[in-house]
């Protein structure tokens, strides 16, 4: 069995500092206030127009603005994130992937909780060695599923009748596609506090990350800040 880390990759390829992205947005948008004229080379006509569409609320403009982000989350994390509806998906099947096969190391891969445990806010005065028990506990949990859902398969299940065994902490790759209007309401719902500590593990990073690359459209989203 794997224990991985949660993590992610943007897939989409984002310009140098993320001003093409921002131009194509002003150039749709100036045709509804027909300021075609306005627009400069530099960028920077593009940065003040988007921080003007998203102050005002007209965010149906940003919606021209797409990206691909490839998740590696558990199954739990996953079944929250195909909830937002506006977003196109794409994700690693328990039906079709055998993991008794050796290209999967003939083992499941699961993530690990650890990072959840941390950002867990109901958990933190819990002391280190009842959390080195919890994850103990987990971690013959996820030993146990892997051992019937390996059963299973040689006694002749399909990958499909097997999964049902497979534990929310199954390792998944999940792309979502989205325009920056959804990945918006996706970060202020996915980085705050109420959030689950394992899709925040996630989602706090690519937002920094976005923040860092493109200008202007995530700014503004500071969820993470009010833990
Ligand atoms: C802290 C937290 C706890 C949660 N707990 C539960 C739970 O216990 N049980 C549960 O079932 N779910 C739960 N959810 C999931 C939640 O109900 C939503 O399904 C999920 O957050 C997606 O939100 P959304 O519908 O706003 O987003 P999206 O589906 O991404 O939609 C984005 C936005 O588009 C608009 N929109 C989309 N569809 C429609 C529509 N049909 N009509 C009008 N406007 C629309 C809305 O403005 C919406 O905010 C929880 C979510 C969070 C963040």
């Amino acid at each position: 069995m794997r224990v991985l880390k949660a993590g992610y990759e943007i897939l989409t390829p984002i310009s140098e500092n993320g001003i093409k992205e921002l131009q194509h947005i002003e150039r749709i948008g100036r045709v509804c206030y027909k300021s075609e004229d306005k627009i400069t080379d530099d960028g920077e006509s593009a940065k003040k127009f988007v921080k003007m569409l998203i102050a005002n609320g007209h965010e149906a403009m940003i919606e021209h603005g797409t990206l691909s982000v490839l998740f590696t989350v558990d199954r739990g994390v996953s079944h929250e994130m195909v909830r937002h509806r506006i977003a196109s998906f794409a994700q690693e099947s328990t039906r079709y992937v055998n993991y008794s096969k050796e290209k999967f190391g003939n083992e499941i891969t699961v993530i690990d909780i650890e990072n959840g445990i941390c950002g867990d806010g109901k958990m933190k005065n819990t002391d280190a060695d009842k959390i080195g028990e919890i994850h103990a506990e987990w971690l013959d949990a996820m030993r146990d599923a892997e051992r019937h859902y390996m059963k299973m398969i040689a006694c002749g299940a399909s990958p499909q009748i097997a999964r049902s065994v497979l534990p929310n902490a199954t390792k998944t790759n999940l792309i979502i596609t989205a325009n920056y209007r959804e990945w918006r309401a996706f970060f202020k719902l996915r980085t705050a506090p109420s959030a689950h500590p394992q899709i925040r593990e996630v989602a706090i990073p690519l937002l920094a990350e976005l923040q860092k690359k493109i200008p202007v459209v995530f700014d503004d989203i500071r969820a993470y800040e009010n833990a």
